[in-house]
């Protein structure tokens, strides 16, 4: 069995789809898992969702996932996030509504929990250092968990008690051995380590190798989606910069 690990999509349909592309030609996936944060932000939040639920698949509620249906206020969010949100709610469809409405913050497959930010703060808390790391490990109950939520592709492994921050570079291969890890796929559809390129991860039960991938995408495409939506330029220019 193949998992496809994809977090926050963001409503950039040009990078999920080649995310998908990329893994199809590296053996394919059986399953999404989605670490949430599908919609927001993006250009095209509608048919991200679509194109997700056209897979088998488990998905996690994210903050903006959340925001954009009006579960949660966007006063936390800054001033151009929160415009793309009130966007993103715009354009939702009744099904997407529903769907969005439907996600649970936290779900367990295989020895592997997901969640957006943090098992302790599913939607908010991001998982960037060995303390947040620390705390969130008494949280989860299986060997692993998949986070998303910051955008930046990390693994912490918990080695007798001591945390331990590995970098998760482009074209690694994390073997899965008895100790507990948090694994961040880094994200699809706005990256934020510096690298622009879209971000994913697929983990293989057969080999329990986790491996990390980063692909190029239409980068341009999707800032001129965001123009013609008059979505805030800054948005738009962090896609090509990777922040
Ligand atoms: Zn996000």
């Amino acid at each position: 069995m193949r998992y496809a690990i994809l977090g926050d999509i963001h409503g950039n349909l040009a990078a999920f789809q080649t995310v998908l592309r990329d893994i199809d030609i590296r053996g394919g996936f059986d399953k999404i898992w989605c670490l949430g944060d599908v919609v927001g932000y993006g250009p095209d939040p509608h048919e991200c969702i679509e194109l997700l639920r056209q897979y088998e698949h488990l998905c996690v509620a994210g903050n903006h996932d959340w925001a954009a249906i009006g579960n949660i206020d966007t006063l936390d969010f800054n001033p151009d996030a929160a415009q793309a949100c009130r966007w993103t709610g715009q354009r939702l469809a009744e099904e997407d509504i529903d769907y969005l409405q439907s996600l649970s913050l936290i779900l367990c497959e295989e020895d592997f929990t997901l969640v957006h930010g943090s098992p302790r703060e599913p939607l908010w808390e991001y998982i960037l250092s060995i303390e947040a790391a620390q705390d969130s490990f008494a949280y989860f109950g299986t060997a692993f968990c998949l986070v998303g939520h910051s955008h930046a592709p990390l693994v912490f492994e918990c080695i007798d008690d001591v945390i331990v921050y590995k970098e998760f570079a482009d074209g690694a291969d994390l073997q899965l051995g008895e100790n507990r890890l948090i694994i961040n796929p880094g994200g699809v559809g706005q990256p934020r380590d510096g690298d622009p390129r879209a971000s994913y991860a697929v983990y293989d039960t057969g080999t329990r190798v986790v491996y990390h991938r980063r692909v190029e995408y239409d980068i341009e495409a999707t800032q001129k989606r965001m123009e013609e939506q008059g979505l805030p330029p800054r948005l738009i220019l962090r896609l090509g910069y990777g922040w």
